[in-house]
């Protein structure tokens, strides 16, 4: 029996699986034989133990799970959720259906703000589930603790679900819901186990199958219960090649990672926190292509001064020295809206003020923000680039390089991802120092499909035709104008996507850390001539599945590095 989700992160197992239970109370809108204090008391405790719970886990965790725990302790106690549910109390419901409705509130208001928000839905269910146990006395049904190493399935899978994960007993996870930006998803790849999110019929098929042994390819997003000795020895080999190209060693030039005919490509890493700074080096990346400022500020209700500024994007830039780092001023807005900057209710907030267009209403805040990159990088020995996000004009990148220039920066570019932006890459390549294309924005604007949208994922498949496309256009534009066409959305970070990339005409990459080194395997295990017939390869394809197929007929290497 096969079924197919989509991959979070890549790799393969095969042996016995654990289906979490899904055994949550389900209250139903009968009225209480409690009087209201009762039932106000039984759920103010359920939600102060669930509260000092999730604390606790999160005084255990360390890292972006700790950083997701701390937020999911704050929705848990927030007080709004508490009042919310005290109103169907007062009319005389249990405390259990009073959570189940307050939460339900609250999901409804998340789901409308989209983006990051919307994927906090499952962090309010989960943070419900365990106020229904707390209330009902009866104990959340945890992952437990594996003698042997085991393939876990799950509806969903919280950050508080994880916290106590013995991670060298999981084989790889398998959720049914879920999308590749979810937290199982990010859990498994800082893990490196192997992981498929949005397997639609798994828990139900796996309760039909207990006992049996489950296969796992993630790379494919394919599981098969029962698997044959046939597929049981193709995983097993897939195994052997997963672990001989973690061990393989690659040569590394200071300007970046040489194809086998010694064409050189930088590949940088992603980072938005001090932590990804160590790792990133570790990894091997030549520097730093996207650092999301924004992110060191979502929590702040003031702006951060010009000092403050200056010491965090110093301590950022320092372990590359001798590197480059290209910052990327504030992505405020839509799903990472910020509270120093006030938007005005906007009907749309993915197509509003976002990324660069907040200049418009706080141009201070830009300013001030350059200076400190500015002062930064005078002060290290770090070749710092400064990159706007969510440009459409050339008037917007002109501007933009005008201002950074005025406080000394001496390379400054854009991010493309507005679809306009394609259209009009020639005279942006024009006036800029280098491009940047944001795969994840460009695809769902392209495809006007929200990019967190478990349902829409198919459209955000950075194979899609239309992406690949529109890439080879930007790319093209930029040489035409001498002009460097970076990749810094999660299209760089699939090893199998990045020598395609190149081939289609890109000059330089900027994945997540956790893939990196999967991607410099993938380059330097082929020759430039093969990118380049990947890239055309996949240019001429009608579907994405063609456009994988098709490359991966060039990239001959990649079953032998098990990617
Ligand atoms: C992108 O859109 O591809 C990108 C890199 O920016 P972000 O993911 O931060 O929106
Ligand atoms: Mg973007």
């Amino acid at each position: 029996m096969e079924l197919k989700g989509l991959s979070a992160s890549s790799g393969a197992a095969v042996g016995p699986f654990f289906l979490l239970s899904t055994n949550i109370p389900t209250p139903n809108s009968q009225m209480s034989q409690l009087s209201f204090e009762q039932e106000g008391h039984l759920l103010n405790l359920a939600i102060k133990r669930v509260g000092q719970d999730l604390e606790a886990r999160a005084a255990r965790t360390v890292g972006e799970l700790h950083d997701i725990l701390l937020a999911t302790v704050e929705i848990a106690t927030d007080p709004a959720i508490a009042e919310e549910a005290a109103g169907f109390i007062a009319s005389g419901h249990t405390a259990s259906y009073a959570i189940v409705k307050a939460t339900e509130v609250f999901q409804e208001l998340l789901r409308a703000s989209g983006g990051y928000l919307a994927e906090r839905v499952s962090d309010v269910a989960n943070i419900r589930d365990r106020v229904l146990c707390e209330i009902a006395g009866i104990t959340y049904p945890e992952i437990p603790h594996f003698d042997e190493p085991t393939i876990l399935i799950a509806q969903d899978l919280s950050p508080a679900d994880t916290s106590d994960l013995e991670t060298e007993k999981i084989l790889a996870i398998v959720t049914a819901g879920g999308g590749p930006t979810s937290h199982t998803a990010i859990i498994a790849r800082s893990h490196g186990i192997a992981a498929i999110v949005a397997c639609a019929d798994v828990v139900e098929t796996a309760k039909a199958h207990m006992g049996q042994k489950l296969a796992v390819d993630a790379t494919a997003g394919l599981i098969t219960f029962n698997p044959d000795s046939g597929l049981v020895a193709e995983i097993a080999q897939k195994i052997e090649r997963i672990k001989a190209r973690k061990s393989r060693v690659i040569t590394h030039s200071p300007d970046g990672y040489a194809t086998t005919d010694g064409f050189v490509i930088p590949i940088f890493a992603n980072i938005g926190r001090l932590e990804d700074t160590s790792a990133a080096v570790a990894a091997g990346a030549d520097g730093v292509g996207l650092l999301r400022t924004e992110l060191l500020y979502l929590e702040r209700k003031d702006a951060p001064t010009l000092q403050e500024q200056i010491a965090i994007y110093s301590e950022l830039i320092k372990p590359f020295g001798g590197r480059k780092v290209i910052i990327r001023t504030l992505d405020a807005g839509a799903d990472k809206p910020m509270a120093f900057i006030n938007f005005d209710k906007e009907p749309n907030p993915v197509l509003g003020i976002r990324g660069y267009r907040t200049s418009t209403t706080h141009e201070h805040l830009l300013r001030t923000q350059l200076e400190a990159i500015a002062q930064a990088a005078k002060n290290s020995r770090v070749e710092v680039w400064v990159m706007a996000p969510m440009i459409t004009l050339p008037s917007e990148a002109a501007d933009f390089v005008k201002m950074a220039r005025e406080y000394g920066l001496q390379k400054a570019g854009v991010m493309i991802e507005v679809p306009a932006a394609i259209f009009l890459a020639d005279e942006i390549t024009k006036v800029c120092d280098f491009v940047s294309i944001g795969t994840n924005d460009l695809g769902q604007y392209l495809h006007a499909a929200d990019r967190e949208s478990a349902p829409l994922a198919a459209f955000n498949d950075p194979w899609q035709p239309a992406l690949l496309r529109a890439i080879h256009l930007i790319a093209q534009a930029g040489k035409n104008n001498n002009c460097p066409v970076g990749v810094c959305g999660e299209a760089a970070s699939d090893a199998a996507l990045a020598p395609v990339l190149i081939g289609l005409g890109v000059t330089s990459l900027s994945c997540n850390v956790a893939t990196l080194s999967d991607v410099a395997q993938s380059i330097t295990a082929h020759s430039a001539d093969q990118l380049l017939l990947a890239g055309t390869a996949a240019l001429a394809a009608k579907t994405a599945q063609d456009a994988k197929n098709l490359a991966r007929e060039q990239l001959s290497e990649l079953r032998n590095l098990g990617l």
